[in-house]
């Protein structure tokens, strides 16, 4: 008997547990592990917000159960961190220090957010939101009808906004060029968002770029953000939502290239061997643009996870994208977006 293909996926998100499903469906034999930093199994992140509405069980959150990844033949492996990937030896380096071997790697590390780097210095004193035990602390912080101050507003965060407006609490916009990222808004387009965003109740910042966060004075909300024209906001909460920044340091010596993501062919081939990569933390190579692309949204980032799948065991497709990346707004003046169509 031959032995089994060993696919190994860094990464348990969107992309990669569509990626694992997808491999189990197409290749009943192969061995499948999939490698996360989470102490969680997969879930939406896109339901985080949802917290504010009550949904305070994490199970609730999961699209199948943990005892499911046993009877796919999944492995899955949490609050495992890979630090390293030898494309030559074919492995990949565990923080604890194991080395597991791959005859097939499909990388889908995601993104982190991004924090412009005057403001890297006070990130203890910030909150982030990119996963369910990070949620949990910032509806802990946030005293009833208490104020968030969001720096940036990518769309992300803006979700988060919408559900904090509409469920108590108050929210304090500090715009920046990272406001509505992923998609890339003109002037015109971008008051017309932002005096949407006024009218749905957000306390909009846009004059003054942030350059400091302190603790907030006795008696007062526990933080403070200082803009560089010497305005100071006061709130409960600290957090910033400039985009995503692609998780690609485990791969810099793997033999693979990287701009800002992982480089990858239409067909979402790495330029390593047997190396994919899927989701956010890839470019694409687009013919039309001339250049590699990222294409964010769930539901490119699913696709992506499903097709390096499909093209691991045998087919050849090339990635078409299903969300062309449009914000607009309605008849009712409420945003809209196709990253939000969920
Ligand atoms: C609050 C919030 C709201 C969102 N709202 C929307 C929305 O409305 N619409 C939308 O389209 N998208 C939304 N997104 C974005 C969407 O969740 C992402 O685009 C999507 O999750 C990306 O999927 P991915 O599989 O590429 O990466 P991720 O979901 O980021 O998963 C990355 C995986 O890689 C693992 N990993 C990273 N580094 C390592 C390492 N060194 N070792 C081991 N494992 C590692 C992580 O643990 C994780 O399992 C939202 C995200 C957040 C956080």
């Amino acid at each position: 008997m031959p032995t089994p293909r060993h696919h190994v996926i860094i990464g348990s998100g969107s992309a990669g547990f569509g990626a694992a499903t997808t491999l189990r469906a197409r290749d009943p034999d192969c061995r499948i592990s999939l490698v996360t930093l989470s102490s969680l199994p997969f879930y939406n992140r896109y339901d985080l917000p949802d917290i504010f509405r009550g949904r305070h069980d994490w199970r609730d959150l999961l699209p199948i159960m943990p005892a499911m990844y046993d009877e796919l033949g999944i492995t899955l492996r949490r609050n495992s961190r890979v630090v390293d990937v030898n494309g030559t030896a074919q492995s990949v380096e565990f923080a604890h220090r194991e080395t597991l071997h791959y005859d097939s790697l499909l990388v889908c590390a995601g993104g982190r957010g991004y924090l412009p780097e005057i403001l890297s210095d006070y990130r203890p004193l910030m909150h982030n939101f990119a996963s369910f035990e990070a949620a949990m602390e910032v509806h802990t912080a946030l005293p009833k009808g208490g104020t968030v101050i969001m720096l940036g507003g990518d769309m992300l965060g803006l979700d988060l906004a919408f559900t904090l407006l509409d469920t108590g609490y108050k929210v304090a916009l500090v715009t920046t060029p990272q406001t509505f990222w992923p998609h890339r808004v003109d002037d015109q387009l971008r008051g017309k968002l932002v005096a949407a965003l006024e009218a749905k109740g957000a306390r909009v910042h846009g004059d003054s770029a942030p350059v400091a966060v302190e603790e907030g004075l006795p008696g007062a909300p526990a933080r403070r953000v200082i803009l560089q024209d010497g305005t100071e906001i006061s709130g409960d909460v600290v957090m910033p939502f400039c985009g995503l920044v692609p998780a690609v340091e485990f791969m810099l010596s793997a033999g693979v290239d990287i701009e800002r993501g992982l480089l990858v062919r239409p067909d979402l081939r790495t330029t390593g061997e047997n190396i994919w990569a899927a989701g956010d933390v890839c470019q694409i190579w687009s013919d039309s643009d001339k250049e590699y692309r990222f294409y964010h949204g769930w539901r490119n980032v699913r696709e992506m996870g499903e097709l390096a799948a499909r093209n691991m065991t045998g087919s050849d497709e090339e990635f078409v994208a299903e969300d062309d990346g449009r914000i607009w707004l309605d008849k009712g003046s409420n945003i809209c977006s196709t990253f939000w169509e969920h």
